[in-house]
Formats: structure tokens, sequence, C-alpha cells
């Protein structure tokens, strides 16, 4: 049933986990709560009519002043390997759990509120976080949602007049952030490392009968949840990079275990095709680089494999494990193709998707825009591809044997994989510096564009990255 804010009644679900995971908390009231931005998209899936929600009232609720029906808040523990390294404990430092709720069909939805003020595992921080930050994590879940790679949502955006102090003194917002499950990789390391296998088995039990409830009736569950994990994740890595998105903080903290993109920090899509390409400027070793991204996923399987290993046998484990390439290497294929606007299969696929990044990085050309110059060089205009790849050595051939390769239909496949609208890093750079001088418009006119990203747009969305926009690249400090 639709209905406003006050007709949402949370359950408390997680408080079934064992209490050691949780810490029950109060978000703190942040100073002259504002809303800043609002996704109707996300109201829909739990239900919320945009009708029946004020601005002052979003403010009320998730600006730290009042509890929705039935929000008992806490924040969990987990651990994780952060960078190649085990660190104890993290947790939910700066986001809390108001209670989950059921959606329009039936789907239950966790909501939580990030930047929410100090919780048991804030350690020396301040559990806040800054405007510029939860803008960036809003404008990507919401664009991923619509270009249709699993994530978690957003809500909306609550600004304030609270000040933090990061490189330089800022104002706190908050957003809520909703997904099925914001249980982590590092939620199983947690309870792993601090040897208690009874905690673990409760946790595996409850991530089965909530979100697996298909393995139950499996010979042995706890394998097929990890098949099913891993499968689910090689599935979401191909979609990240057949997109050129590089997510940069890929610890087993940031791994959800629904297999959905989790954690919006240094993130960041190519411009130009650079397969060594780095947005999180504190990675100096490159390990969360483009191209690494899939064997890092793989690696972070692993690490929830050990967390298993008395559950499940390491043979099967391994099994299941072995799972993720071919996965990926199925599904990447079958994106890339669709991209391209190749329907069927052929032996020379491999070798066209091949050849044409190789293209891509010899001139340097921009990711996602040369995919929608090629559909127009299908179409008949190939000025905008000669632009971007007619000096390569080998471009003649390849688009020749390419041209060849394809049907009648192609451009219409293209037209629906090729997204006309990315969030450049330096498109949100300019959101976050009106934002930050109060005026939201932008941010909604940018919202408007990445919900609809096959549509034509103005030119700034489509565009290529002007020279000193390119290649931007964060710190997590925010
Ligand atoms: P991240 O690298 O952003 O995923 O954060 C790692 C850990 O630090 C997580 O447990 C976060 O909850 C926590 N954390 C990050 N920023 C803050 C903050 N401002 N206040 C409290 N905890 C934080
Ligand atoms: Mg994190
Ligand atoms: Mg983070």
């Amino acid at each position: 049933a639709w209905g406003g804010l006050d007709q949402l009644q949370l359950g408390d679900r997680f408080r079934q986990l064992p209490a050691d995971l949780y810490r029950s908390v109060s978000p703190q009231p942040l100073k002259n709560p504002h809303l800043v931005a609002f996704s109707t998209e996300a109201a829909a899936l739990i239900g919320l009519d945009p009708c029946q929600v004020s601005a002052q009232q979003l403010s009320e609720y998730f600006g730290g002043q009042r509890l929705l029906k039935g929000s008992d808040p806490l924040a969990s523990v987990y651990a994780g390997h952060q960078f190649g390294g085990y660190t104890p404990e993290l947790g939910d430092g700066r986001a809390v759990l108001l209670g989950d709720l059921a959606g329009k069909d039936g789907q239950r939805w966790e909501l939580q509120l990030k930047g929410s003020g100090k919780t048991p595992y804030s350690r020396h921080a301040d559990g806040r976080a800054a405007l510029r930050s939860v803008i960036r994590e809003y404008l990507c879940s919401e664009a991923l949602a619509a270009l249709e790679v699993p994530t978690t949502r957003a809500l909306c955006i609550i600004g304030s007049e609270t000040q933090i102090y990061r490189e330089s003194i800022e104002f706190a917002a908050a957003m809520v952030r909703m997904s099925p499950s914001h249980i982590r990789f590092g939620h199983f390391e947690y309870c792993y490392y601090s040897r208690r296998p009874d905690q673990l088995k409760q946790l595996a039990d409850f991530v089965i009968e909530h979100h697996y409830p298909h393995c139950a009736i499996q010979p042995n569950p706890y394998l097929a949840m990890f098949t099913d994990v891993v499968e689910r994740t090689a599935q979401l890595l191909a979609r990240w990079q057949a997109l050129g998105f590089c997510h940069g903080v890929m610890n087993t903290d940031n791994m959800s275990i629904l297999g959905v993109t989790l954690d919006y920090g240094p993130f960041g899509f190519l411009d130009e095709y650079q397969p060594d390409y780095m947005c999180n400027r504190s990675d100096d070793r490159g390990r969360y680089a483009y191209q690494q991204q899939p064997s890092i996923a793989l690696w972070n399987c692993v690490c929830l494999a050990q967390t298993l290993s008395g559950l499940v046998k390491q043979a099967d484990l391994e099994v299941a494990l072995n799972r993720f390439q071919p996965v990926y290497g199925v599904a990447y294929t079958e994106l890339m193709k669709l991209r391209l606007g190749m329907e069927g299969k052929t032996d020379q696929d491999g070798a066209l998707i091949e050849t044409f990044l190789q293209l891509l990085e010899q001139q340097k050309a921009d990711y996602n825009n040369a995919f929608v110059a090629l559909e127009q060089a299908v179409e008949g205009n190939r000025e905008p591809i000669n632009r971007l790849l007619g000096g390569a050595t080998g471009f003649t051939d390849w688009f020749n044997q390419y041209r060849r390769r394809l049907n009648d239909n192609a451009t219409a496949i293209m037209a629906r994989h090729n997204p006309r609208a990315i969030l450049r890093n330096y498109l949100t750079q300019q959101v976050i510096e009106r934002a930050e001088l109060g005026d939201f418009s932008e941010l909604a006119q940018l919202h408007a564009a990445l919900k609809a990203p096959f549509a034509a747009h103005l030119d700034i969305y489509s565009q290529s990255t002007p020279d000193w926009g390119k290649n931007i690249s964060l710190s997590c400090s925010s």
C-alpha cells in the first residue's frame, strides 16, 4: 500500500543475530536539517508515495529528530581485509540501521542512515559525512541502478548546518541508504577471526533464511549460498568492467553478501580507456585499479571462503571459487557484445572485443563515448569514430571486420546498452560546488539525466571530459 512516512512500519530483523554483532544507537540530530535530494524511484521500491511526503518530514525523520514507527536503531560490527591486511574491528562507524520494511513486491528493504553521528564503531572519527560525499554516493547509486547494475539505493539526502572537520571545515549531511541487506563479507570475517563458530553459523543461517532461501533445501546450504555469492559477485564485476566503473576501495568490508555495489567512496568512471586507471588517491600501489577489480573480487571471495571452512569442505569451497572466472568471462563477453551490437556467437567475437580495447588504449579514446561513436558510424556517420580512433594502426581493418559481423538491428541493441549520460567525476564536482553554496538545481538536473541514461541529453552530460577534469582521483576522507 502506498503511504507517507507516518505509515511506514519498521521491523528489527537484524536483532535475531547474536547480540555481539551490534549495539543500539540513537541518531544524533543535525543542526537545521533540510532536504537536499529525494529519489522518487527509490521511494517507489518501499511504497513511499512522493505526494504524501514533505521536505519538512523527511528532514525531521532523517535529520535525527524523529524515529519511524517501529524503529529501534543499531550499528553493526564487522571486520575486513583492507588493502590486503586484516583489520579485526571495523563496523558501521557512521551508519545506523533504522530497521527493515516490506517493499511493494514483498521484498524487504533495510533503511540505513549514513552520517548520523558517532556509534560504538566510530573509533576516533565523528560518525558524520560531508555533503560532498553523500552527494557522490546518492548520484552514483541511483545512476548504477538505472544502468541495471546491482547496487544499494539512495532515498534522500538531508543537509545541515552542523560543521565537521575534514581537509577543511565542511557541513555535515546524512543519506538514507536502502538495500535488502547491508551484510558484508566482513561480518563473516568478524565471527571467524574472533573464533565464534557458533555466531558464524547463526549469521550464515540468517543470510540463508532471508536472502538465499532456495539454498536451505540443498544438501549443504552453506555451500549453495557461497556458490551463489561467488556467482553474483562475478556477475557484478562483469557489469562494472563493461561500464568502465572503478569502485576504488574493494576491501572485504565493502563487499556485499548480496553481490550489490556497496560503499561509494573515491569511485570513478573511466574517461579515456586506461586499464591501470586508479581513482583512489590513497591506493599508491594500484591494488584497486580498474583492470585489477575482477581478480580482487575473487581474492575477496577467497577471504569469505576461509570463514566458511568449518561449514563446508575445502574441496567444495574450491569448486565454488572456480565458478568465478567462467561466470565472469561469459557475462563480460555478453555485455561487451551488447555494447558493440553483436548478436549471436562467432569465433571472432573475443578477438573483436580485445582489438577494439587495444585501439582505444592506443588512442587514449574516451571509453563510453567510443561506443556511442561506433553506433553513429554503423548508422553511416563515421566522423565521430574517425575523430576518436581514425589515427590508430589497424582501425580500418578492425572496423571492416566488425561491420561485417553485425546484423541489421545492431544499432537498436547498441542504443539500449550505451549510456549517453555517465557520472563523470568532473560533473559531480560541479554539482557539489553549487550544492555547497545552497543551490541544488544542478544536482536535480544531473540526477534526472542519470535516471534515463539511454535517452538523449544536454551535451554537457554526454560530451567527453575536458582536459582539466580528466582522471580526478579522490581520497577516502569524507
Ligand atoms: P571505508 O573505508 O569508507 O569503507 O570506512 C572504513 C570504516 O571506517 C568503516 O567501518 C566506516 O564505518 C568507518 N568510518 C569511515 N568514516 C567515518 C567517520 N567519519 N566516522 C566514523 N566512522 C567512519
Ligand atoms: Mg566501507
Ligand atoms: Mg566508505
